[in-house]
């Protein structure tokens, strides 16, 4: 009945563990809730004036579709003053979240049987987009003994005469692993040596946690200079999910078609969202320091409270917002068999809702997310060790 993409595509894997939760809060317990993808804080209040001043001036029209010239410029000036890098407002498309950003990519370049190299653990959205278009996500996976390092080897190793692109995503949603500038300069060479788009996600550029050579737009700018695309995103470094403000920085004949295809199907995004996000991009960047020191507390508690417990294993975060532990030496054949089991048991008996990795290509795996409270953290921690302690007889037993 319904279209042939279809098929191909699954539905968000968190929803299922999302709908649960929500049913046990409406029968009244407390749940807590570590699947959120989004920051918990309040969007900083000089971004909200910015969108409520847009209002009363009546900024509430249509806008160009690539997004207001005054935006796309604050964009180029952020990174060149992050990265040093020069972009100009041509090659820059203002799209609805870091989401239509990358589709708008796999819409604009990729044909169906093309191939586009990702690393896993991913984010779901990255490969289904790419099913969605036809394309074929050819997944090269990571490691946690190295901290799921992304290797230029093994990217370099996937390429075959139809791959088309090579989507990095660092720091990495789940993992909160980094690629390393080394890396991508390896990656790099090897695209440009064989005309191979790269794609960076960026959204969660803004939250690293120590300091670390992480300049892969200077990188790329200055190596793959014409076949390289920078996804980013106002959603977590400005706490600003909801207002749905994301952009690419691409060649200025891939901006165009791009936004040909934005054109469209959405046109601008929201006009009052473009000015609280131009207030966001060109104000005071000192509320992002302080969301960072917030998440970079909470990483270190949440990380030190469950690896207390040794069958829960978990590489420390270098970026993003989300805990990545392994616990399959809590799971056995008879039990709590899977991360899914694992993560459906543990909101039926401590209401507490984590994401199975599965939903991650990382079966064994949970994420969880640190963009919660302290007390929340600190009562969803002990909820998970107690839960864990149920299952290690089980687990010993069986081995
Ligand atoms: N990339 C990654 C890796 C993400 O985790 C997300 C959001 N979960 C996005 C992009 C897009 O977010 P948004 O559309 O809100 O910008």
């Amino acid at each position: 009945m319904f279209a042939q993409r279809l098929a191909q595509v699954s539905a968000s894997a968190t929803m299922k563990v999302a709908a649960e939760a929500e049913r046990l809060r409406r029968a009244g317990y407390s749940v807590v809730d570590f699947s959120a993808g989004e920051p918990d804080f309040p969007t900083p209040e000089h971004i909200k004036a910015a969108g409520k001043q847009a209002i009363d001036d009546n900024f509430t029209r249509y806008t160009a579709s690539q997004g207001i010239p005054e935006l796309r410029q604050a964009i180029c000036d952020r990174y060149k003053k992050d990265y040093g890098v020069e972009s100009t407002p041509a090659e820059v498309l203002v799209t609805v979240g870091g989401k239509q950003a990358l589709f708008n990519v796999a819409l604009a370049l990729f044909d169906p049987g093309d191939e586009v190299i990702t690393h896993s653990p991913y984010w779901p959205t990255i490969p289904e987009q790419l099913k969605l278009v036809g394309a074929v996500p050819v997944i090269v996976p990571t490691s946690p003994s190295d901290g799921f390092a992304v290797h230029a080897d093994a990217l370099i190793q996937a390429i075959t005469p139809k791959t088309k692109a090579i989507i990095i995503n660092s720091p990495t949603n789940p993992t909160g692993g980094l690629i390393d500038e080394t890396t991508m300069v390896a990656v790099a060479k090897a695209a440009a040596a064989r005309g191979i788009w790269i794609v960076v996600d960026l959204c969660y550029e803004q939250l690293i946690y120590e300091p670390v050579a992480h300049n892969l737009p200077r990188v790329l700018f200055e190596i793959h200079r014409d076949r390289t695309v920078l996804a980013g995103s106002a959603s977590k470094a400005y706490a600003m999910t909801g207002w749905r403000c994301g952009w690419t920085i691409a060649p200025k004949e891939l901006s165009a078609a791009m936004n040909v295809i934005q054109g469209q199907s959405t046109s601008n995004i929201t006009s009052i969202t473009q000015k609280a996000a131009l207030a966001a991009i060109s104000g005071p960047q000192a509320a992002v320091g302080v969301m960072l020191d917030e998440y970079r507390k909470r990483r270190d508690n949440i990380h030190g409270w469950l690896t207390a417990n040794p069958a829960i294993k978990c590489v420390k975060p270098r970026g993003a917002f989300y805990l990545f532990p392994d616990i399959s030496s809590l799971l056995s054949p008879g039990g709590v068999r899977t991360s899914t089991d694992f993560a459906q048991a543990i909101i039926e008996k401590e209401q507490v809702v984590v994401t199975p990795g599965e939903a991650f290509d990382a079966p064994g795996y949970l994420r969880i997310s640190y963009a919660t409270s302290m007390e929340q953290l600190r009562e969803g921690a002990d909820r998970i060790l107690r839960f864990a302690e149920t299952l290690q007889p089980k687990a010993a037993a069986a081995r």
